[in-house]
């Protein structure tokens, strides 16, 4: 039997033309510090379920909701279990949440420059995402925010990629709106040692996490977020069951119940490369933000060209162009910078020596 040949065009939702895939799957290079992952490993006890977790295990479907998961979680946040959805990453959280609060049509304000992936979720579910600008010293402008007339609101504090933090003025402002969902991404939350998740006790405000970053487990896809037990209710509707998989719920408690100081000591790590790299390119006379994160945002005018020319020597960093203008150092860079994830220093010396290089290079 022949399938019937689709329409020219008419497989496609007019709503999804203008929205891009992500652009993932670069080839693989020594020194990857493009994506702020943990570049010091995986937590031990973790990795030990993930060698020991007999087949038989996986024949099962998971636990359909991620109960003890979401008890280890709860454990280490000191929160109810009850306030806690999972999902396949806080990708999956947000693009659910996404669904969850909002009619097509609705509007999403999203302080920018901000993850890309807030926006395409946004409009991969039919709402309409507004930008926000961040004010000139990276804050949330909540006023701006709630003018907008959002069903949801979205914040990422520290803010990828900038690195920044949002004051907590804002965030209180930001959230004193009963009526607009405020989204607070925490995905860095641990490398800032500050949070805003007293303030998901309001009936409106969820805290989204994720074990991608402090906790070294991006392969797993591990992600939560926290909020009144009726929110998070309506966000396993729009989720479904069975989405955080056998071995990831299995990894991803044990890393909680047993490896809690291995995190600990590598965000220290992390912190110190961090600001030791930040020292190291403001001699060089280069532009760094301040970061509360685990990597740096460097102001530079032609990243793109500057990121490939370091890819070239081996080096993977995550390069910006056309960012908002918000503030001084992205005027004076064009909207432009390199983002670069903290690792072990041996690899920090590696990116200066590539940057310094690259830059050479790009200048002559
Ligand atoms: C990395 C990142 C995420 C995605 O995390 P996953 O749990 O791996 O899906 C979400 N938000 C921000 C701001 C991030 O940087």
């Amino acid at each position: 039997m022949t399938a019937t040949p689709l329409p020219s065009g008419g497989a496609r939702r007019a709503a999804y033309a203008e929205i891009a895939r992500y652009a993932g799957d670069k080839a693989a290079v020594p020194v990857d510090l493009a994506d702020n992952t943990n570049r010091w490993g995986m937590p031990p006890a973790a990795a030990r379920v993930v060698r020991e977790l007999g087949a038989e295990a996986l024949t099962r479907y998971p636990d359909a909701y991620g109960g003890p998961l979401k008890r280890a979680l709860g454990t280490y946040l000191d929160v109810p279990p009850e306030s806690i959805v999972t999902g396949c990453g806080s990708d999956d959280v947000l693009d659910c949440a996404f669904r969850a609060f909002a009619e097509p049509g609705d509007r999403v304000a999203i302080a920018e420059p901000t993850f890309v992936m807030a926006s395409t979720f946004a409009r991969t579910n039919g709402l309409a995402p507004i930008a926000v600008p961040l004010t000139a010293s990276y804050d949330v402008d909540a006023g701006a925010m709630l003018a907008a007339k959002p069903r949801i609101a979205y914040v990422c504090a520290p803010n990828n990629p900038t690195g920044t933090v949002a004051s907590r003025a804002a965030l209180e402002r930001v959230t004193s709106d009963r009526g607009v969902v405020v989204l607070i991404d925490e995905a860095y939350a641990e490398f800032a040692g500050d949070s805003a998740l007293d303030l998901a006790r309001r009936d409106h405000v969820l805290v989204v996490r994720t074990m991608s970053k402090a906790f070294g487990l991006a392969g797993l896809r591990v992600g939560y977020a926290v909020g009144a037990p009726a929110l998070v209710a309506e966000i396993e509707k729009a989720r479904g069951p069975y989405k955080v998989n056998a071995l990831a719920q299995a990894a991803a408690i044990a890393a909680l119940d047993e490896d809690l100081a291995w995190v600990l000591q590598y965000v220290q790590r992390a912190i110190e490369s961090r600001d030791r790299l930040t020292g190291a390119l403001r001699e060089r006379g280069l532009t760094v933000l301040d970061s509360a994160a685990n990597f740096v945002f460097v102001a530079v005018a032609g990243a793109p060209r500057v990121a490939a020319a370091m890819r070239e020597r081996g080096v993977a960093v995550r390069p910006f162009a056309g960012l908002p203008r918000i503030s001084p150092e992205l005027d004076a860079s064009g909207g432009a910078g390199l983002r670069i994830s903290a690792g072990p220093w041996p690899m920090m010396q590696q990116v200066l020596d590539a940057l310094d290089a690259a830059l050479a290079g790009t200048r002559a």
